[in-house]
């Protein structure tokens, strides 16, 4: 299984080089150069399989023997023991077509865990066969940063530094990163926003020099891996709910765009998937693309929904490759103008091939609140805001056809975002047992200001290990 660049002008690689370098060299993103499919047998051979065995399976064809599904096995397995469900991504019936899809039972209460609790084990016994290091930077608005340090805690080959900005996560984001006290975790509270946390982890990686010595590398939403561990749940569900006899469809709340994505390969392998609705609050470019073939980048506006706070979805370039018939000349040069100009050029018959496949459907603040309280009058459901804004997505915009299912994607757990959910419905939804003393936790991070030379100081004391 070789992958290539959506750009064209990086060599191919392998599983593991994929794996470990994230984005290719000539700024694409990796796809497989070809996609597995699978038979109808195939597929209903996967049903009733425990989630670990079903994503040790799935991943196994994205591998090309290396990891080898022995080595995958036990990996996987603890990558799920930790979930506070038994079936690791419940599905919950919410209205008489419409099911949620549980994806935040992992250790951060949201579904990025999905993946990075495997991706973490993957990236570490990578490296420790090739007897390498590395340093893991990264910024977080709250998310993101919490679902990595949980996946590298621990792990012998990987050192991890997250850069916050001081006061302006939620209480519960922060000390879900800061209560982590393993040695081979950092966090760092800088005086500024987010974007100038961003603006630091950037200019490291640009500091070639200090690069090289601490052996930098970041477990972005870009990562190919990523997308492959969460294609999994997909097929799970749509094999629960009689694929592939039946057609389904699935409702993604999306920001960067790899939720979906995974979504759309696992159509692309074969799974019959009827629809794909992309969910959004009001930074709704996917869905104006998707509506008029209108790409056009405006402000981001903070939102209830903060994860999905996003412009410029990175994912969406791996689609765009597809629409564009796998032409990496083309998809180089309409990147080129989308970052040049803030309009991405899609000729119409690429457009008219998404969005028949493809609805978008955005919702405000006032309207997700509104979302969240009728959940929760009518079927007594709890939903955070961005899994509300999926459901009110399913009702809006079905397939025609009434009898197929649409899985809307619970991409957080309604504590995640208490004083939304308050605001909704009164009520101030309580953290699961295995986090309930979180506030009591000890927190330990840095303060920083917002200047490079501190902040690189800091981050190779804490990898001195990495140190050439
Ligand atoms: C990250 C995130 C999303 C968006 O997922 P993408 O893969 O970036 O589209 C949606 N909801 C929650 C709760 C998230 O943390």
């Amino acid at each position: 299984m070789r992958y290539v660049s959506t750009r064209g002008e990086a060599p191919p690689r392998d599983f593991e080089g994929v794996l470990l370098a994230g984005l290719a060299e000539d700024g694409g993103l990796f796809v497989p150069e070809t996609w597995p499919v699978l038979t109808a047998a195939e597929w209903r051979a996967m049903r009733g399989l425990p989630y670990p065995e079903l994503a040790t399976r799935i991943l196994a064809l994205f591998t090309g023997g290396k990891p080898d599904v022995a080595t995958l096995r036990p990996l996987l397995e603890e990558a799920y023991a930790g979930f506070g469900h038994p079936s690791v991504a419940p599905l919950v019936q919410i209205d008489t077509r419409v099911f949620a899809l549980e994806l935040f039972h992992g250790p951060t209460l949201a579904f990025k865990d999905m993946a990075m609790q495997a991706l973490g084990r993957l990236f570490d016994a990578t490296l420790a066969r090739r007897g390498e290091r590395v340093t893991i930077v990264g910024a977080t608005s709250g998310d993101t940063g919490s679902a990595a340090i949980e996946a590298c805690r621990d792990r012998a080959s990987v050192d991890i530094v997250i850069l916050h900005p001081e006061g302006r996560t939620s209480e519960v984001q922060r000390r879900q990163m800061t209560t982590v006290l393993s040695p081979n975790v950092a966090n760092l509270a800088v005086a500024g926003s987010f974007d100038d946390c961003q603006d630091l982890v950037k200019a490291m990686f640009a500091d070639a020099p200090f690069r090289t010595e601490m052996r930098l590398a970041a477990v972005n939403s870009i990562n190919w891996a990523r997308v492959a561990l969460q294609i999994p749940y997909y097929v799970a569900a749509a094999l629960a709910l009689g694929a592939p006899e039946r057609e389904v469809a699935f409702s993604v709340p999306t920001g960067n765009f790899g939720n979906v994505l995974a979504a759309w390969a696992a159509r692309r392998m074969g799974l019959p998937i009827a629809q794909l609705i992309v969910a959004s609050n009001r930074n709704d470019i996917l869905v104006r693309f998707l509506a008029a073939n209108d790409m056009t980048v405006r402000a981001v506006e903070p939102s209830l929904s903060p994860s999905m706070d996003i412009q410029v979805s990175s994912n969406f370039e791996r689609l765009l490759f597809e629409m564009l018939g796998r032409d990496a000349a083309a998809t180089a040069e309409t990147m080129r103008r989308f970052r040049a100009e803030g309009r991405m050029p899609v000729p119409d018959a690429a457009w008219r091939s998404a969005s028949e496949l493809f609805r978008g459907f955005a919702l405000d603040d006032a309207h997700t609140l509104a979302e969240i309280a009728r959940l929760h009058a009518k079927a007594g459901y709890l939903a955070d805001p961005h899994t509300a804004i999926g459901t009110a997505a399913a009702l809006a915009v079905p397939p025609a056809d009434p009898s197929i299912p649409v899985v809307v994607a619970a991409t957080a757990h309604p504590a995640k975002f208490p004083d939304a959910v308050e605001r909704a419905v009164g009520i101030r939804p309580p953290l699961p047992p295995r986090l309930a003393d979180l506030y009591a936790r000890e927190e330990r991070f840095t303060r920083l200001a917002a200047a490079l030379d501190p902040v690189e100081a800091f981050v190779r004391a804490h990898a001195r290990r990495n140190a050439a």
